[in-house]
């Protein structure tokens, strides 16, 4: 059984993520990328469940510039087998990411396809979910268990207030929550050994899918400063200034 994983390259978590000073976009000069967290709990999930011998092939995806090429080394040196990059400077919105992986997954065949819930940049949390429709495929969504059987996947889900299962057909999409596992830390060897594995380049244009954005953003803004607090004396002090700001 084959499994293919999306990583997307990101701002890492770690940043603080700035401005340009032109409001057009954020500023990624200089900044450091990585896997997005999420896509990292994907990939680990497609490894351990590799390591139990339930699935084969794990192919990791990346679409972006050149430089997704790292993302998808750091995948293979976690375990995946082989690589596909498709290669674009093109801003690609979730429509156009998931009409991609659709044409992959026609290609590749696999049973599961394994996405982060969302992209810690955009935030937009549609690219499983779409992909899911397009391929006519369940889907589990913010999975926090996967439980594969030779027909079915079953997924616990974080929904609001509590947990939800579902059993899946084959082939499902499943996109990863934080609670799902926690990915390994990838060791220097692994990384030298990951440099030895199929990577295979493809284009938008070679898959024949249109990638124009739909959507034009106007304008990105950081959030306003906050303003710094006061000290209070004592409990009183701090009801009278609470009762004033209900006053307004
Ligand atoms: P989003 O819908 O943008 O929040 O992204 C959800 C998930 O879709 C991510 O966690 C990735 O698994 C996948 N994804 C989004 N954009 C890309 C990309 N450019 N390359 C590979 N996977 C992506």
């Amino acid at each position: 059984m084959k499994a293919l994983v999306a990583v997307k390259r990101v701002v890492d978590y770690n940043v603080k993520v700035r401005v340009k000073s032109d409001g057009s976009d954020v500023d990624t000069g200089n900044v450091k990328m990585s896997m997005n967290p999420f896509d990292e709990i994907a990939v680990e999930e497609a490894v351990r469940l590799k390591e139990s011998g339930k699935i084969s092939e794990i192919v990791a995806v990346s679409l972006g510039g050149k430089k997704s090429e790292d993302t998808l080394r750091t995948a293979l040196a976690m375990g995946a087998d082989r690589a596909v990059h498709v290669e674009t400077e093109a801003v690609l919105e979730p429509l156009a990411v998931a009409k991609l992986l659709k044409a992959i997954a026609e290609k590749e065949q696999p049973q599961l396809i394994f996405l982060g819930k969302q992209a810690i940049d955009d935030d937009a949390n549609q690219t499983a979910q779409m992909l899911a429709a397009l391929l006519n495929a369940p889907q589990g969504t913010f999975a926090s268990k996967v439980d594969l059987d030779v027909e079915e996947v079953r997924v616990v889900r974080e929904i609001d207030g509590g947990v939800e299962e579902v059993a899946l057909k084959l082939p499902a999409v499943i996109s990863a929550d934080l609670r799902l596992n926690e990915p390994r830390f990838v060791k220097l060897p692994n990384l030298m050994q990951a440099k030895k594995k199929p990577l295979e380049k493809l284009t938008p244009q070679e898959l024949a899918i249109e990638v124009t954005p739909r959507l034009h953003v106007k304008g990105y803004a950081e959030p306003a400063e906050r303003s710094g607090g006061v000290k209070v004396a004592s409990v009183v002090e701090l009801v009278e200034k609470l009762k004033a700001v209900k006053a307004i």
